[in-house]
């Protein structure tokens, strides 16, 4: 069988732990057979981080920016047990915190359902997909307490001096205040960014905020959303038959559960750090849930919503058997493949991008999966395996898909 071909190169983001072992598995068992790989490989391990100061991390989102797709292996975010653990020169930022802060996007987290494995919402059996607004609001306020007898202002002086001027409470007993901002920048950024989404995964937007209460701020994101909206993806929705849809949050939070999901959920910053973790556990694991980056200019960086499964690692390097579910990394390759297919009009690679992920699901529900899953999973006939036998499972059903 003669390897697919690819043209531009994607960039490979490596990085520790447990993940790190899997990503080596993913490329030798599912990847390399296949494929005649091109990618941009750099080393986001925090050995490699603390060796380049950190620059390794800014040269990948850059080179992400250059090439448009890129895949990321689950990352450690120091804290101060790495330090030591590590012997870290500083305490480097988190990579995903740096990318996003290059690449200026929004992040979209979307389940993989199967079969067994049964959402707490039965009418659930599209996957709902939250695209959360990551700047802003609440997440960088300014708050106080205020005593009896205080008088609270809120005030904006531009940039010849002027002020507004508006009194928020005058206190009679004590009470507490706060402050909170966002740019229309970032709120078109976050708009576009979705829209965008919503095209290249054929996928209707619900946006969502409470504009009735809030007639200034929250309003600005509906008005914001509705006039890029009009002007820029209209007609491109309409050739795509997806559909744009505002509603009040309380509406959009009775809607998603009558719902049979496959949406992409636009939230503020706050709704959707609530409702994501509502969505996830709601599907069954995070092990099972796919996350990408989506910049508003078009640049995708695939990745597991999960973290570096640290205590699995441990166990590894005691030369202790592991269980840990590589699905959700495997979809980061299969979806930054898939992007690239498209961007470069490559079909083979498409449709290998179709047939690992098909592989990866018919493992699972033919009853062969980790123990994560094999906790959750109701199937009569299931069979738990270790995190190599797990890929070597995969493999076989890919290798048949693919001659
Ligand atoms: P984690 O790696 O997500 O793991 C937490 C627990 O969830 C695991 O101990 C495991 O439970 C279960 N789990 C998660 N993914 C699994 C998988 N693929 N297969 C089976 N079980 C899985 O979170 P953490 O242990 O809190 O964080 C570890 C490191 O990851 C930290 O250094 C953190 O900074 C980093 N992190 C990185 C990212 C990222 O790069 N995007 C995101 C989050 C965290 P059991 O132990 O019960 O089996
Ligand atoms: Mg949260």
């Amino acid at each position: 069988m003669d390897k697919i071909k690819m043209t531009t190169p994607i960039v490979e983001m490596d990085g520790d732990e447990m993940t790190r072992i899997i990503w080596a598995l993913i490329k030798e068992e599912l990847i390399l057979p296949f494929v005649d790989l091109k990618s941009e490989y750099y080393d986001l391990g925090l050995v490699h981080r603390n060796e380049t100061n950190d620059q390794v991390t800014v040269d990948s989102a850059e080179a992400t920016k250059k090439y448009g797709v890129a895949v990321k292996c689950a990352t450690i975010t120091p804290n101060a047990a790495r330090m030591t653990e590590y012997d870290l020169k500083e305490m480097w930022k988190s990579p995903n915190g740096t990318i996003r802060a290059i690449l200026d996007g929004t992040v979209f987290r979307a389940p993989i359902l199967v079969k067994g494995v049964t959402p707490y919402i039965p009418t659930w059996t599209k996957p709902i997909t939250i695209a959360r607004h990551a700047y802003g609001d609440v997440y960088k306020n300014t708050e106080m307490k205020a005593l009896a007898g205080s008088k609270a202002e809120l005030c904006v002086t531009d940039k010849d001096g002027n002020e507004q001027r508006a009194t928020i409470m005058e206190f009679k007993g004590d009470g507490i205040v706060q402050g909170i901002h966002n740019t229309d920048k970032s709120i078109a950024s976050f708009a576009r960014s979705c829209f965008n989404y919503a095209l290249s995964t054929k996928q209707d937007v619900w946006f969502s905020s409470k504009d009735t209460i809030s007639k200034i701020y929250d309003h600005n994101f509906k008005d914001i959303f509705a006039e890029i909206f009009e002007n820029e993806y209209k007609e491109k929705f309409a050739e795509a038959g997806i559909e744009y849809f505002y509603t009040l949050i309380d509406d959009a939070v009775a809607r998603v559960i009558r719902s049979e999901g496959g949406y992409i959920w636009a939230c503020k910053n706050y709704d959707g750090d609530v409702m994501s973790d509502m969505v996830a556990t709601a599907f069954g694991s995070l092990a099972m849930m796919t996350s990408v980056l989506v910049s508003p200019d078009g640049v995708y960086e695939y990745e597991a919503a999960h973290g570096t499964v640290q205590r699995h690692y441990y166990k590894h390097l005691k030369g202790e058997e592991t269980s840990t579910n590589s699905v959700a990394t495997i979809f980061a390759w299969s979806g930054a493949l898939r992007k690239r297919g498209e961007l470069d009009q490559n079909a083979s690679l498409m449709h290998f991008a179709d047939m690992l992920e098909k592989a990866t699901i018919d493992t699972i529900e033919e009853g062969v999966m980790t123990g994560d899953m094999y906790l959750i999973s109701t199937l009569e006939e299931k069979r738990k395996v270790n995190t190599q036998d797990f890929l070597k499972e995969i493999a076989k059903r890919l290798t048949a898909l693919m001659s």
